[in-house]
């Protein structure tokens, strides 16, 4: 069964590889058979899983006749750095309200792509974030600029819906079908997405979420009613539960963004066995808390588990990741 067909933009490099992940499968004992689907290879401006969210999402904002696109993330977000992408592909204008000190440091990683991509940049606080972002809207609105506003992380439901369709890619188009799906989840809309596209395409494995941010009791609900409008949206409305949805959370507790000898082992594990790069804040706290279940015994022998790469290796140039990761040489 086809999924309903929303409006949709071209942006991405789509499908996107499925990959065997033969030597980090034998580093962890080859007790697993593990693969990555490479979502940090959707192609727009460094890629990531933002861009697929984005094609639906600007479909939206051409449909409502906007000429400037307003969305809100961290100092290095790859949600950021994507939406000045296409902004700049499709001819709009483009505001980012990024949470941070203005002046730590001269642009590097995702900043430094967002002033390439010609992005006006505000600053703002975590605790002053919704509110400067509803301003920021109200002023361009007032001034004539037709702005659309994504939310953070793009987790509307229409940009949740681009992994369902995504989910839809990887079991139809490509027929590959893992017994687990392990991705990092921050604002919900990449798992909730996959977990509405699950009920629709009848798959029953596992969908992981190793947070690296909220707690599970806040993410599950949150991503539950997100999935629901999900289901809505495609034309097949249906209840999900909180406890449908999967979440780990032992690995957000240092903190968003704090890369701890976790992530670092998984940059250097898949680095080194895979020549396969994943990031200090989403996909390396991922991959580590894949690694942690995987040598916990969540899987059972023989289990085919597919790493969702999500993207975000820009924020290896970015300090202070540049140089805590600049120590490990060859020989350490
Ligand atoms: C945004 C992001 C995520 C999390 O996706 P959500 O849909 O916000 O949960 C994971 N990995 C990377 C690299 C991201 O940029």
């Amino acid at each position: 069964m086809a999924l309903f067909a929303l409006p949709r933009v071209h942006l991405a490099h789509l499908p996107t590889p499925v990959e065997p992940l033969p030597r980090l499968s034998a580093a962890l004992g080859g007790g697993l058979e593990l693969w990555v689907k490479r979502d940090d290879q959707t192609g727009l401006a460094l890629g990531g899983n933002k861009t697929r969210k984005l094609e639906y999402l600007l479909a939206e904002a051409q449909a409502h006749g906007a000429r400037m696109l307003i969305t809100t993330g961290a100092a290095q977000s790859n949600h950021c750095r994507q939406t000045a992408a296409a902004a700049a592909r499709l001819g709009l204008g483009c505001l980012l309200v990024l949470v941070g000190p203005p002046n730590a440091s001269e642009p590097d990683g995702n900043r430094l792509l967002m002033h390439l991509m010609g992005a006006e940049i505000r600053w703002t606080t975590r605790e002053r974030r919704d509110q400067d972002l509803r301003a920021a809207f109200e002023q361009a609105w007032e001034s004539g600029r037709r702005p659309y506003l994504i939310p953070y992380g793009g987790s509307s439901p229409v940009g949740a819906a681009a992994y369902a369709y995504a989910l839809e890619e990887l079991l139809v188009t490509q027929g590959f079908r893992p017994d687990v799906i392990v991705l990092a989840t921050s604002s919900g809309g990449t798992q909730a997405g996959l977990v509405a596209g699950a009920r629709l395409l009848g798959y029953k494995g596992r969908i992981v979420g190793i947070s690296v941010d909220e707690p599970a009791s806040v993410l599950r609900p949150r991503m539950a009613s997100l999935a629901e409008e999900v289901l809505e949206r495609l034309r097949a409305p249906g209840k999900v539960s909180p406890e449908a949805v999967e979440v780990v959370d032992d690995l957000a507790r240092p903190g968003y963004a704090v890369m701890t000898e976790r992530e670092e082992e998984a940059i250097l594990l898949a680095a080194r066995t895979e020549g396969l790069l994943v990031d200090p804040v989403y996909t390396g706290r991922g991959l580590a808390g894949l690694l942690m279940l995987a040598r916990s015994g969540a899987f059972p022998p023989g289990s085919r588990v597919l790493f969702w790469h999500t993207g975000g290796t820009p924020a290896l140039w970015a300090e202070p990741y540049r140089s805590r990761l600049g120590r490990h040489g060859a020989s350490s």
